[in-house]
């Protein structure tokens, strides 16, 4: 039986202000329940959240980190200092990072290797373009982006991994993949993992992401291999956030 995953990407939004009445809205308003929750939050908010979320069940994370430990890596944050921050997790390779900073597969399986290292689980991040699916070459590309790691890192590395797919066109845009498809890509992405090792592709939660909100939320997560959220805008707003998780449960 596989963990449900709720995990909330603030991207960078968000005051001092705004952190705190976010948290307290979801530390009253969230119900203990089966779904593992947590928030991914800007880095100068780390401190806050975990001081903020120190007595809730509810965990945190970032949404990027360095492939080095250490040094001359001007702008960067290691994985160390994550876990200094209480982080539990990190978010790979999002379609933001690939498209907007350029970061290509191999430097993402360096970061997920690094978050490993340093005791972080990586939320690796898949998904194609609108041009990539209207092309057919939807498989193709999660597929090459997931095996890019699985390369590097090796499948029983999946096994305290949860992989992300997030087809890029329905990212922030309102546009939701239909349950149907989403099912069809994550039973590929497991699919694939299966060719190497069954236990752990059985065992891995995969989340999708894409303009996921409450009215849509049940029937996404009623899918045999979502297994929970990746969620963006919607996690900005507690009642949103609050009701995807209760999806999920
Ligand atoms: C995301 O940023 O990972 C995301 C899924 O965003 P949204 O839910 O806003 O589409």
């Amino acid at each position: 039986m596989r963990t449900p995953v709720v995990a909330g990407n603030w991207k960078m939004n968000g005051t001092k202000s705004t952190v705190t009445t976010l948290l307290q809205g979801l530390k009253q308003g969230l119900q203990p329940g089966k779904a593992r929750v947590l928030v991914c939050a800007p880095f100068p908010f780390l401190s806050q959240v975990a001081d903020e979320l120190a007595d809730s069940s509810i965990k945190w994370g970032a949404q990027n980190a360095s492939q080095h430990d250490s040094g001359a890596y001007t702008g960067e944050v290691s994985v160390a200092m994550l876990r200094e921050f209480g982080c539990s997790h990190v978010i790979l390779g999002h379609s933001e990072r690939r498209a907007l900073f350029a970061e290509q597969d191999d430097v993402i399986a360096d970061k997920f290797c690094a978050a490993q290292a340093g005791g972080l689980t990586p939320i690796l991040c898949v998904g194609e373009t609108l041009e990539q699916r209207e092309a057919g070459e939807t498989t193709a590309v999660v597929e090459q982006q997931l095996m890019a790691v699985v390369e590097k890192a090796g499948v029983e590395a999946f096994a305290k991994a949860v992989l992300a797919y997030e087809p890029v066109w329905a990212i922030g845009t309102g546009r939701t993949a239909t349950p149907e498809q989403a099912q069809e890509v994550h039973a590929t992405l497991r699919g694939r993992l299966a060719q190497l090792d069954a236990g752990v592709a059985d065992g891995l939660s995969i989340l999708y992401g894409g303009s996921v909100k409450a009215a849509n939320a049940a029937e996404l997560f009623a899918c045999p291999d979502i297994d929970g959220g990746l969620i963006g805008g919607a996690s900005l707003d507690a009642e949103e956030f609050i009701a995807i998780c209760q999806a999920a449960d």
